[in-house]
């Protein structure tokens, strides 16, 4: 594995004049480090799908506010390089910040519409600094294929707008949320924000993943009212009494939020409400202990809903 600094080591690192009429494929990982099973499991997709992984590490200034925790973020570069290293990623790209902004860089990436509300609304700006650095490392690395997180959402939809918008030649993957299997603290996604919390505390985060996944199981049950199915969720997120919820909503693939789902739940899908289906994500943020979490559900479970659930909400 080369661990390279610069664009230029970077660029030096792939091969210069790197044809595009090559048969080989990169896969570019962007993260911000202090890397976890969740980032492993972009990684090893993007092994499967491309010749060469490049994994980006790099605390984006431009994507925090002002009172968040960019001083705080966890950073542990040899760590990272033996984790990437194991994980099997060919080239570790871990520039400094001013390599990436040097002094007099003016431009920001602004993706209207799907990044306006929920984190857009809460952190005025983070988006434009997402789309900025990833837009950044696309035209640095130049994958075929680059990889990013369900837990992340809505920047999931932010960057591919973005790919869409701009004729970016690659594709965009989206890979599941990886979640804690831990006794106590099952269901929690990895974030590298949990290391804030001690184990007793995540058990407790775990509440955020509980409360989506009992909306879930109501529209499962066959509830359709929106309001009732975030009710279901908010109900949960009120047991923990440390929880400040920021925000809760039910939102389709352009991030809108969903106001109806079908006829209050009487009628057969029409094909809109099967799309709509398709893209239906229930989505959480909230502050525990100082830190703020951000998790998300699709709508509707992938695969057989668990008996257990059927028969529990379809007695009533
Ligand atoms: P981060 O380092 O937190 O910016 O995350 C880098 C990438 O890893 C983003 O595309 C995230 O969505 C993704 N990621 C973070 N946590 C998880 C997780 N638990 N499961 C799957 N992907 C994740």
């Amino acid at each position: 594995m080369q661990l390279v600094h610069t664009p230029a080591e970077l660029r030096a690192a792939l091969g210069s004049e790197r044809p595009t009429q090559t048969a080989e494929t990169l896969g570019l990982v962007p993260t911000m480090g202090h890397l976890h099973d969740g980032h492993a499991h972009l990684i090893r997709r993007a092994r499967a799908e491309n010749d060469r992984v490049v994994l980006s590490l790099f605390v984006n200034p431009l994507q925090f506010g002002p009172a968040e925790d960019f001083d705080a973020y966890p950073r542990d570069l040899p760590g990272d390089a033996a984790f990437a290293e194991r994980a099997g990623v060919d080239v570790l790209f871990a520039p400094a910040t001013d390599q990436m902004y040097p002094p007099g860089f003016a431009t920001r990436v602004n993706v209207a519409g799907v990044s306006e509300g929920y984190d857009g609304a809460s952190r005025p700006g983070h988006f434009a600094g997402v789309a900025t650095v990833v837009l950044k490392l696309l035209n640095l690395v130049q994958p075929a294929r680059a990889y990013f997180g369900e837990k992340d959402w809505q920047q999931l939809m932010v960057v591919r707008r973005m790919v869409r918008d701009l004729d970016l030649p690659l594709e965009i993957v989206g890979v599941p949320t990886v979640r804690s299997a831990l006794p106590g603290e099952e269901g929690l996604a990895l974030s590298s924000r949990n290391s804030y919390f001690t184990p007793p505390q995540r058990a407790r985060a775990a509440v955020l993943a509980r409360a989506l996944g009992s909306a879930q199981q109501r529209y499962a049950a066959g509830e359709r009212r929106p309001g009732e199915l975030l009710a279901a969720a908010r109900a949960v997120l009120a047991s923990e009494p440390e929880l400040q919820l920021d925000y809760l909503g039910l939102v389709d693939g352009d991030m809108r939020d969903i106001k109806q789902l079908d006829n209050g739940g009487v009628s057969t899908p029409h094909r809109s409400d099967t799309h709509l289906l398709d893209t239906a994500r229930l989505l959480v943020a909230a502050r525990l202990f100082g830190v703020r979490l951000i998790d998300n559900l699709p709508l509707t479970v992938p695969g057989p809903v668990p008996a257990a659930v059927n028969h529990a909400e379809n007695v009533q």
